[in-house]
């Protein structure tokens, strides 16, 4: 089982395009996988109401219009399978603090300007859950979240050390696959491409902002006719994200060459975007006259996934003592 979450806390970009959903859409049709929105984690650095709702929608019009095809593979909402939570709960009891204080993602979000509450904290614990709480046994993430599959897989391991019998393990131990993505975006002021430095291009940016956004792309001031350096150039690293290897090598032979300006490049990178994302920007019009069917493919994910989460939940409350009134009979309690 193949699962993995999107974080519904801004808008996609084109960082995380190359960097996580185009390999999930290609991913999707090969393995039955569970693709859920995070609105639980997006409230660790989202509190507003309006946002968080329209974001959380706003990734699953991005992705069915992107190609994911809801027969294939599941989509839904975290917040539909509050087991989730639950079970974070429990492996929380299990997580050395030292393990959460070692995590990488956190001070990178904090240096960025996150508020270091509690919930950020402890994202690796309730990521654990996200995966183990349906099995996941393949998780497709960014080399940059190595470190959180790492927790996942000690939590498996503690969880099973600690509540079953050797021959018996509750969780899979997951493994990361590490997708085959481009390193690093850059944003359109150079620095990485991230929501956090308001220097991102939209998935489906178009016209005048589209534009606006690519015009705006930071270059070094040679003049038009200069030989310039494809590969310490923005506009470049993004143009080849876009073009085939033919288109690749005319544009960085005209840099080298002289002649050929950043306003020239810059003209063919959103010709390069417009191109891509054409039909998805059509597909994604079409649905966001549907609101129904998007609601509907969210629940219909939903219902698997909340079967699939229940199961384990029982086994888990079982396995650790945690009883509900409704799970014990007099002659239970004796044991
Ligand atoms: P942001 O930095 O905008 O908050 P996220 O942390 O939500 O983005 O990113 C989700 C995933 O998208 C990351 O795990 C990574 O795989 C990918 N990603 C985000 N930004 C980039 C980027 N600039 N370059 C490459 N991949 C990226």
């Amino acid at each position: 089982m193949v699962v993995s979450g999107i974080q519904p806390s801004g808008t996609l970009h084109l960082g995380n395009y190359f960097g996580a959903i185009r390999q999930h859409i290609e991913l999707h049709d090969k393995h039955p996988s569970y693709y859920f929105i995070v609105n639980y984690h997006a409230l660790t650095s989202l509190h507003d109401r309006a946002a968080l709702r329209s974001y959380s929608l706003d990734v699953a019009l991005d992705y069915l219009a992107l190609g994911f095809n809801p027969k294939l593979s599941s989509l839904f909402l975290q917040s539909d399978v509050p087991q989730v939570t639950e079970l974070a709960w429990i492996f929380a009891t299990l997580t050395p603090v030292s393990q959460l204080e070692k995590a990488v993602a956190f001070k990178d979000k904090v240096a960025q300007g996150l508020s270091a509450n509690a919930g950020l904290f402890t994202y690796p614990i309730l990521q654990a859950a996200d995966i183990l709480v349906y099995g996941g046994t393949l998780v497709p993430v960014g080399a940059d979240q190595k470190q959180n599959i790492e927790i996942t897989r000690d939590t498996a391991s503690k969880f099973n050390n600690t509540f079953c019998s050797d021959d018996a393990p509750l969780f899979p131990i997951p493994d990361p696959l590490i997708l085959d993505s481009v390193s690093v975006v850059p944003g359109i002021d150079g620095r990485k491409m991230s929501k956090s430095y308001g220097n991102t291009i939209g998935i489906f940016d178009e016209g005048a902002a589209l534009k606006k956004k690519v015009m705006g792309i930071v270059t070094d001031s040679k003049g038009l006719d200069e030989p310039k350096d494809p590969d310490s150039c923005n506009v470049f690293a993004l143009i080849k994200l876009f073009a085939d290897d033919a288109t690749r090598d005319r544009i960085a032979e005209a840099y080298r060459s002289g002649g050929y300006g950043y306003g020239h490049a810059k003209k063919e990178l959103l010709g390069m975007i417009d191109d891509h994302f054409g039909e998805a920007r059509e597909r994604r019009r079409d649905l966001a006259t549907r609101p129904d069917y998007v609601i509907d493919v969210l629940r219909e994910g939903a219902k698997a996934a909340g079967l699939r989460a229940e199961e384990y939940m029982h086994r888990v409350r079982d396995v650790t003592g945690l009883i509900t009134t409704g799970s014990v009979t007099s002659e239970s309690t004796q044991h």
